[in-house]
């Protein structure tokens, strides 16, 4: 790592890590670790890739396989951003899904705020498929790359060079966004709370919602998804996660004996 490098460079490189889902090419894994690479970032993390690294990612890595042999392999991408501070997730596609949808630049400099916290993840996904809705709602908010809508999806070692460039743009102090705190996104005083934290609330939001019948027969996934955005875009903390769990834990509580002093008449 270069001594004389800027704090903020120091950021993007240690904090900022570039999440590959199910990559079906070896040589977009090698071609991905060298786009980062000249863009000043270190850390690739790998999630079930359908074929190990190969001869093919070590000739289009060109000289990155470093990052490669020190990448992390999860069996799922919950687990690959556990301990983030931010979730970012690339799609090829506009507004597929319900949640904010972001400009590389805003992107970046909202992953470059966040660094600061603690790891902050920008997820691509596979080639011919990309992410899976599951997925993408284990995300912040989107990032799409204002292609040709005609003709949307970059290769994924291009998209992961055009994020990364921008990482190293906003790193450098050229995106004067930069500095605005998060852009956008609100956090509570002591900072994100890690991903995990997030997934373990959902969890029980969901048991609770169960728990006092909220659906009444309908599927859950509309509401949930709806919730999650909400939440998502709330930027809680671990104390406010806790106190959050704490209402639920009550609800819960209440649910139980409500259903045993007094079970909901049969109608
Ligand atoms: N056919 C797939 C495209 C996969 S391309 C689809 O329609 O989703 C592989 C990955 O590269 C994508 O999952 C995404 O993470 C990234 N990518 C490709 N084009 C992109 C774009 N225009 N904006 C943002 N990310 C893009």
């Amino acid at each position: 790592m270069p001594s004389n490098e800027s704090p903020r460079e120091s950021l993007a490189r240690d904090r900022v890590r570039i999440v590959l889902v199910g990559t079906q090419h070896p040589g977009n894994i090698g071609a991905s670790a060298r786009a980062m690479k000249t863009m000043g970032l270190s850390r690739l993390v790998l999630v079930a890739p359908e074929k190990a690294p190969d001869r093919d990612t070590v000739a289009m890595a060109a000289g990155a396989d470093d990052l490669v042999e020190n990448a992390p392999v999860f069996d799922s991408l919950a687990d690959a951003v556990a301990d983030c501070a931010l979730v970012l997730g690339c799609t090829a596609r506009s507004r597929r899904v319900q949640l904010e949808q972001l400009e590389p630049d805003e992107g970046a400099a909202r992953a470059l705020a966040f660094a600061e916290q603690g790891p902050v993840a920008l997820v691509f996904g596979r080639e011919r498929t990309g992410l899976t809705n599951d997925e993408l709602q284990l995300c912040h908010a989107s990032i799409h790359i204002p292609s040709d809508p005609s003709f949307s999806s970059l290769n994924l070692a291009a998209a992961v060079q055009v994020l990364s460039y921008e990482v190293r743009r906003t790193a450098l102090g050229g995106e004067a966004r930069a500095a605005a705190p998060a852009s956008g996104m609100v956090t509570s005083e002591e900072g994100p709370a890690p991903h995990a934290e997030l997934e373990g609330f959902f969890a029980q939001l969901a048991d609770a919602l169960d728990a006092i019948d909220f659906h009444k027969g309908r599927t859950p996934d509309s509401a949930m998804r709806k919730l999650r955005r909400l939440y998502l875009r709330a930027g809680l903390g671990s104390a406010e996660v806790r106190l959050l769990r704490g209402v639920l834990a009550d609800t819960q509580r209440m649910a139980m004996l409500a259903g045993r002093a007094n079970p909901p008449p049969e109608t």
